[in-house]
């Protein structure tokens, strides 16, 4: 499998670091609910298809990426920058 890097170009998947789930999302940080808290550190889902993943390109830029990738055949949508950079992605071709 090959991630296309924003910055750095089309690179093998063992320069990157998963790092997790995508569509996670925090609870505020005013939320007293403890079952919110558990699910959100916890509980993960194990989708068949495509999926939104965070991945980071430890092996050089360091970028925080996020991966659109079908978790069935492994093939990649896009790729986009994490953070201030986001939106400056392009399609993985
Ligand atoms: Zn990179």
């Amino acid at each position: 499998m090959k991630i296309k890097c924003p910055i750095c170009g089309k690179r093998e998947a063992s320069e990157y670091t998963y790092i997790g789930d995508a569509t996670v999302k925090r609870p505020d940080v005013n939320n007293t609910d403890e079952q919110s808290w558990f699910e959100y550190v916890f509980q993960r889902r194990n989708p068949r298809g495509d999926h939104e993943e965070h991945w980071q390109h430890t092996a050089a830029c360091r970028s925080i990426l996020k991966v659109k990738r079908n978790t069935v055949t492994h093939k990649i949508s896009s790729v986009d920058l994490e953070g201030p950079w986001q939106g400056q992605g392009e399609e993985n071709n």
